[in-house]
């Protein structure tokens, strides 16, 4: 059967990683988390104290950084490695959220994961999650999604999942991050977050995480069919 590329682009917190991995999964494709990447460049440019403006050292950091991800055999998760080092905890912490819109709105950086990420899904047959596959890194994509939800269930669910790893942050932080991050990535001229105009919508404030792997599946399904039919 051809492979595919279903990209799941939308605001943060929707629960695109689960979905995008459970898909991954079912279907036996590769699952690519574009923003790991942006925000491993904002871990590396942290650590190394250089400033988002200086384009210069911007570009030498990129020439020298390496992201990849490796499954980890005992929990069957990808995690981020950054130049080698398994970064995977470092990345999803409050600190790198707070800062990851301002590194992503850099064109440079941009066209580097850009140009990676497409290499990545060369060969088709991935998952791709993020806010710019559809529109950008796979416009040929046989399936788009576009992912939103309510922003106080996603600041809910995002409390969660830091308080999982020992990061206690309060609803009203988690809020205000979300709203900040969605405004910078929808407001950015390069590679804006929008909804493709041949992407599906799902909105997942009132439905389980099983559900929503569902309506990815079945319009997997249906691409495949077209394909077939085609
Ligand atoms: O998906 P996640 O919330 O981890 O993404 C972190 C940030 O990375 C986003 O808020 C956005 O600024 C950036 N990003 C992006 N383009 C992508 C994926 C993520 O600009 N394809």
């Amino acid at each position: 059967m051809k492979p595919l590329v279903i990209a799941i682009d939308g605001y943060s917190s929707c629960g695109k990683s689960t979905t995008a991995k459970a898909v991954a999964a079912e279907l036996h494709y590769a699952y690519v988390d574009t923003g790991a990447m942006y925000r491993a460049v904002t871990l590396h440019l942290l650590e190394n104290n250089i400033s988002f403006e200086d384009i210069g050292q911007v570009e030498a950091a990129l020439a020298a950084l390496r992201i990849s991800f490796r499954r980890n055999r005992a929990t069957g998760r990808n995690e981020v490695f950054v130049n080698g080092l398994n970064r995977e905890d470092d990345i999803r912490q409050m600190r790198i959220s707070n800062a990851v819109s301002e590194v992503s709105v850099i064109p440079l950086v941009r066209h580097a994961l850009v140009a990676q990420q497409q290499r990545m899904g060369r060969k088709r047959g991935v998952v791709m999650d993020g806010r710019d596959i559809g529109t950008t890194v796979f416009a040929d994509a046989e399936v788009k999604i576009f992912m939103t939800a309510d922003v106080t269930i996603r600041a809910l669910r995002r409390q969660e999942e830091l308080a999982a790893k020992n990061e206690h942050v309060s609803l009203e932080a988690i809020i205000e991050n979300l709203r900040k991050r969605d405004h910078i990535d929808s407001t950015r001229a390069e590679s804006p977050l929008r909804r493709a105009p041949d992407a599906v919508l799902l909105d997942t404030t009132h439905i389980t995480i099983s559900e929503q792997v569902d309506f990815v599946l079945d319009r997997v399904s249906s691409a495949l069919f077209a394909a077939y039919a085609g």
